[in-house]
């Protein structure tokens, strides 16, 4: 008796649940931007959460049998999932499948002798309205029915990335021209340092898959010391152990944490919007004197 009125009261949740476009993101700061435009007519999975690393995350089932059964997939693209390709064509999902970043112009970067794309244009606000609009034409493209609610949200989201970037620039834009080099623990920040003229250094490179080795970190070590830079910084999605052993050796100071590929759990930094007005405040702070 008792189960059936459970299942009386659950059955209209799930019959909603059945209308609404079921979407999966490839992690957390494109499940917030999606969230922003989709509003209340979307259901969405998020693989790779708050504070967790993409470049080295492994796929589960549960994350398998969730693309299989959704009609659109949000991926970042540039390489930075490189797992998510043969997740994707392993469940023969007939969903829409799209890359964010496309329309992006990509940094590249040398590496082990190769020229490889810079996969995190997320850390440029003028990449971030390129993202929207793919993310918004997908919702349309996949759920005709809520076209006029997606485009509504868009113009707002659009609004406040506008915002954003008008307070980047006059914060970021007036930073010392001495106090522009800094360190982070992987090169995450190109893009955001291209907008700004800040130069970022770090011990790993565009991935986080490979450890630098003792030869790296002293260089760096002997470079922060050289260069007089200021200040380090550790990221939301790493270890902050290596950062703090390279402050102490080179007599630069912990700047604060910046968050790089992942949004926070909770808090202001919960969202894209305010992980990068997070990151703006952090590096000002640490900078400006
Ligand atoms: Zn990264």
């Amino acid at each position: 008796m008792r189960v059936l009125l459970w299942l009386c009261l659950l059955l209209p949740l799930s019959l909603n649940a059945a209308e609404r476009l079921q979407v999966v993101t490839s992690f957390s700061i494109l499940a917030d931007m999606t969230r922003q435009i989709g509003g209340d007519h979307i259901d969405i999975y998020n693989i790779v959460g708050p504070d967790a690393d993409a470049h080295t995350f492994e796929p589960s089932p549960d994350d398998a049998r969730h693309i299989q059964q959704a009609g659109l997939v949000v991926t970042n693209g540039l390489h930075f999932e490189s797992w998510l390709d043969r997740l994707v064509s392993g469940t023969q999902t007939k969903a829409l499948v799209i890359r964010a970043s496309d329309g992006v112009i990509p940094r590249t970067m040398e590496e082990d002798g190769q020229t490889i794309a810079d996969p995190h244009a997320w850390n440029n606000l003028a990449n971030a309205k390129i993202y929207a609009v793919n993310i918004k034409r997908a919702l349309i493209q996949a759920d005709p029915a809520h076209s006029d609610a997606y485009e509504r949200n868009y113009q707002t989201y659009l609004a406040a990335i506008e915002k954003l970037l008008a307070y980047a620039q006059s914060t970021l834009g007036q930073l010392p021209a001495g106090n522009r080099h800094i360190v982070t623990s992987h090169d995450a920040f190109a893009y955001l340092g291209q907008a700004y003229g800040i130069r970022f250094s770090a011990p790993q490179g565009l991935s986080t898959e490979r450890e630098p080795s003792a030869a790296e970190v002293a260089a760096l070590i002997r470079q922060i010391r050289e260069e007089h830079i200021k200040a380090v910084f550790v990221e939301n999605i790493k270890d902050g152990r290596l950062l703090k052993q390279i402050a102490e050796e080179s007599g630069a100071r912990i700047g604060g944490t910046l968050y790089s590929d992942a949004l926070a759990a909770e808090g202001p930094a919960s969202t894209y919007l305010g992980m990068y007005r997070s990151n703006i405040d952090t590096l000002t702070q640490a900078l400006r004197d």
